[in-house]
Formats: C-alpha cells, structure tokens, sequence
C-alpha cells in the first residue's frame, strides 16, 4: 500500500494541513459560498467534465504530447529526459486548461462577466481568450507598470476584445492587481466571475484550479505507460503559484515510486534578497490573497520584494497545497537561478528545436543538473509548462541583443 493512499486535501474548511483556507473581508465571503457550492455541484455533474473534455480537445488542442528529449538526454549522458509538451497547447501554455474549467463553471452559473487580474500577462491572454470563445464580457486588472512592461500581451488581451484595467495603486503590479480585482467582485457579484490563474487565493480556488489542471498528470500516467511501460522515475515541475505542477503532481501523489519535485524561482541565489523561493528559502507562514501559506515577509510582516528572470514565478507565496505536500514530505522543493534558467533556455534551443518558456526552463534546469548523477536507464519527466516566444525580449536584453 501507498504510504500517501489516504492523502486528501483540502478539509470541508478549505484547508491542506495548517495551509489554505478563506482569508478575506466579510464581504466576499457570500461569493465564495454561492462559487464553493457551484463548483462542489459542477464537480458530480458527468455532463460538466464532458463539456470540459470536449473544449480540451477540439479547442485547446489535447493531449498534449510527451517528447523523449533524446538529444539533449545524450548530451548530458545521464537519466532520459521526457517533456510533457503543454507549450504546444493554445495560447501556448497550460493556463488555458484553468481558465476553460472556470468559464464553463461562470456560464453554469449564469455570469455574464468576467474579470481577472495579470502580472506578466499570461493569465490576462489566456482569460481574454476563454472569455471571447464562450461570448463574455472581460475586465483584466493589471498594474500599470506592469502594462508598460508586457505590451504585446496587453495588445494581445485588447485584440481579444477584453477591456484591461490600469491599476495605479501601490507597488502598480499584480499584488495591487488582485486587490483591485476582489474589490470589483465585491462591487459586481451578481454578474461577475472572479477566474482566479493559478492554485492559489481563497477556498475553493486552490482544489479547483487543481482539479481542472490534474489533466496534464492524468495524461502524463496513460502516456508514460504507452511509450515505456512505466511510470518516471522523477516528475519535475516549476512553481510560481503552483499551478502546473500540482497539475502534473497530483495524479502521482500516491505513486511512491515516482520522486516529485517542486522547482521554485532562485532568483540570484536564495542566499540573496533577489528570488522568489519562498519554501527553499524557509519563509514563515503568513497570508496574501486570502490564504495562508509559506510566504516572504520580513520580521513585521510585511510581504517582500522578489526577483525571477521569469515573471510568471515572481511571486513571494506559494498555493497552499504545495506547502502542504511539503510539510509532509511528499514533494521535495527546489530553487535553480536565473543563470541556470538561460543556460536550459539555451540548451532545450539548441538540442531539441523547442523554446521554453522562462518558467518552464527552471524546472528543466533541475534535470539538466540532476540527469548526469543518474543511470541512463532512469527517465525524468519535465512539465514543459509553456512555450517562449513571450520571453525572446526579455532573453535579447539578458545577451545584449538589439532586436
Ligand atoms: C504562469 C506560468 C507559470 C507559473 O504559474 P503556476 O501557477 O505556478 O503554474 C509557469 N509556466 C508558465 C509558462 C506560465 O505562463
């Protein structure tokens, strides 16, 4: 028997452990009720994983394939390396398999309006997108300097026909973002659909957002048995919120066999102040965004500033079930740096004819330092979490290259 057969989370209150839960002013908390019962009904309804599957399919483009990295598994001379391919999904990342479960849960409901907040932008495309293929209406919240920094994605959102919101409070990024965006809901609850982009924020966005992005595991298992017979021996995924990995993580939890790893953004070193390694670099448990998790504050509690080359790990929480899984052990949290990013950024180029998304090439820079210690007969199974064409502006100025 599975030393983790009995694993479920979160509890009737929303919690994974001592983490998660419902964090948020008395006013909001009548929306999270109508949405927990809405979701709790949409999740027995047959009909509803139907309607899902079927836009997973036709519209998003699944399964997203596994691709044996043989080249660059040579290359480093040690375990196989396997991708699971979410970088070739529509929009071209797995964000889309969250904010289609949630469009079909706010048509379910009867809202005819979306809203979303975005840092770099993904969430803000990948909500746009949803909202126009289901016909609603879509507000972005967005920092203002952070709509200054991702202008194509905020062209993107805008040729969507999604109306972005400048948010001048603040810091004027994705933190005041999503404060802007719950007050919205608040102000429009009757006909508005909060889509919250990772597995984070209040009760029951955490179980949700993995149950819609579990996907990519169930697929990864029949695929992995199809194309070796076996499962991997190590799944690996990076962590910003923790989306895609507790996507790819979740189907695995009972697989003893099978190593997780949680790869989180190291920044210039989590001995520095410039990451956003919240578990590898201990932070105390706090609360942002209406949960409680691992989170980076100083001794007051006030949230730190962080750094990531990419700016969907930029974030200095982490969702709630991620520090669950790490309290008991199930999943194992690492950091590589930026430096070490580039580098697999680099090599994935290079050797396979695949540009990753930042993010995703941390999780892959996990494996290209850990493949060499291991027999070549051993596979490790990276979620390639998304493509990197968003990136090719960011990685020119990093070579000093004028595009
Ligand atoms: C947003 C994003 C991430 C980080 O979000 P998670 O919720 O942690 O998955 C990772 N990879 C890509 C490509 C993204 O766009």
């Amino acid at each position: 028997m599975s030393s983790y057969s009995d694993y479920q989370a979160p509890n009737a209150n929303g919690f994974f452990g001592e983490h998660g839960g419902v964090y948020v002013a008395e006013t909001l908390i009548p929306a999270l009720q109508e949405l927990a019962q809405a979701y709790q009904q949409a999740k027995n309804d047959p009909e509803f994983w139907a309607e899902f599957r079927h836009d997973l399919k036709h519209y998003v483009g699944r399964p997203s394939p596994v691709y044996h990295a043989k080249r660059l598994s040579k290359y480093l001379g040690g375990a196989q390396i396997w991708l699971k391919r979410e970088d070739l999904n529509h929009t071209g990342a797995h964000k889309i398999n969250n904010t289609i479960g949630q469009a079909l849960l706010a048509k379910r409901m009867g809202k005819k309006r979306v809203i979303a907040e975005t840092g770099a932008g993904q969430h803000g495309v990948a909500s746009a997108t949803v909202a126009a293929r289901f016909g609603m209406q879509c507000h972005v919240y967005m920092g203002a300097d952070d709509i200054q920094r991702q202008a194509p994605n905020v062209f993107r959102m805008k040729l969507l026909g999604a109306n972005v919101v400048s948010v001048d409070s603040g810091s004027r990024t994705l933190k005041d973002a999503m404060n802007e965006a719950m007050r919205e809901w608040v102000a429009r609850v009757d006909d508005t659909f909060y889509i919250i982009g990772t597995a984070a924020g209040p009760a029951p966005y955490p179980e949700m957002v993995r149950d819609f992005q579990c996907v990519i595991g169930n697929e990864a298992k029949e695929q992995m048995i199809e194309a070796i017979g076996r499962q991997p021996d190590v799944a690996v995924a990076c962590v910003g919120g923790g989306s895609n990995a507790i996507g790819l993580f979740y189907p695995y939890i009972q697989e003893d066999n099978v190593r997780l790893i949680g790869v989180e953004a190291g920044g210039l070193g989590v001995n520095t102040p410039d990451h956003a390694a919240p578990i590898t670099s201990k932070a105390p448990i706090g609360v942002l965004h209406g949960f409680r998790s691992y989170l980076m504050q100083d001794e007051n509690g006030q949230i730190l500033g962080t750094h990531s080359v990419s700016a969907g790990l930029d974030y200095p929480g982490i969702g709630p079930e991620h520090s669950h899984l790490h309290d008991i052990g199930r999943v194992e949290y690492h950091a590589t740096n930026d430096n070490q990013a580039l580098l697999a950024f680099d090599l994935l180029c290079q050797l396979e004819g695949i540009i990753p998304a930042l993010e995703s090439s941390h999780a892959l820079a996990w494996a290209i330092e850990n493949a060499p210690h291991m027999n070549q007969d051993q596979v490790i199974l990276v979620n390639l979490s998304g493509r990197g064409d968003k990136d090719i502006n960011t990685v020119a100025k990093l070579k000093n290259i004028e595009l």
